[in-house]
């Protein structure tokens, strides 16, 4: 069975890619050690420029394995886009700190969604449209070999919904099945998200084997 090796320290991120890999004989592991390596700043503009970095950066301590890093975030039309690549710090004073520690301080999930709450106060359904975006990059010995996205598009709530998940997943209800992320499971929520999605490109790009 093949074994990718995920750049993160995020449990719900982790779960959320072995369930997704489980269903294609894929086996998830995080990088080694990984709470002991420095920290890659994620000061990107896209999300993109993020998984690359992260991705680049970390596979030069495993020489000649395969990485994946995921950058991931929410983005609200009513709020231009926030909170976007600063998503897993929305609610810190200084959210466009120059500083690399401000810029690597995530903030925790409640004050997140309570941020997004106070922003969108008083905006209607209608116009309280956003979106999950997932991008993966995959990187050996600090090249990025290919990057995959993945999207889902719902409605943030005025209140949170579900005890599952995590980040925003309770205020993110999905139409299609008329839930919040955080009231699915993680195999429902690996269908229907964003890194799921994300994910499923990516396996099938290395289905024949990785390709340089
Ligand atoms: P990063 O990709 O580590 O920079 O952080 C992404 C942040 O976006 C997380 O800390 C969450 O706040 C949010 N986020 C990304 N994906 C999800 C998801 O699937 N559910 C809920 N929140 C998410």
């Amino acid at each position: 069975m093949r074994t990718i090796l995920i750049a993160t320290s995020n449990q719900g991120k982790l779960r959320d890619f072995a369930a997704a890999a489980l269903t294609h004989g894929v086996e998830i592991s995080g990088l080694p050690r990984f709470s002991s390596l420095p920290t890659v700043v994620e000061d990107g503009l896209t999300f993109e420029a993020n998984a690359r970095k992260k991705a680049e950066e970390y596979s030069l301590y495993v020489p000649g394995e395969i990485v994946m890093a995921d950058d991931s975030g929410l983005e609200i039309d009513a709020l231009n886009g926030a909170p976007g690549v600063h998503s897993a710090r929305f609610a810190a004073p200084d959210l466009h700190s120059k500083d690399p520690h401000q810029a690597v301080a995530n903030t925790d999930d409640q004050a997140n969604n309570a941020r997004v709450l106070r922003e969108l106060k008083g905006v209607p359904a209608a116009q309280r449209i956003g979106r999950f975006v997932c991008v993966l990059a995959v990187a050996r010995d600090g090249k990025t070999l290919a990057t995959f996205r993945g999207t889902a598009e719902g409605i943030i709530l005025d209140a949170p919904r579900g005890t599952n998940g995590f980040g925003y997943d309770p205020l993110f209800y999905f139409p299609q099945i008329r839930k919040t992320f955080a009231e699915l499971s993680s195999e429902e929520k690996s269908h229907y998200s964003h890194r799921g999605k994300a994910f499923r490109e990516f396996l099938d790009w290395c289905k024949d084997g990785v390709r340089d």
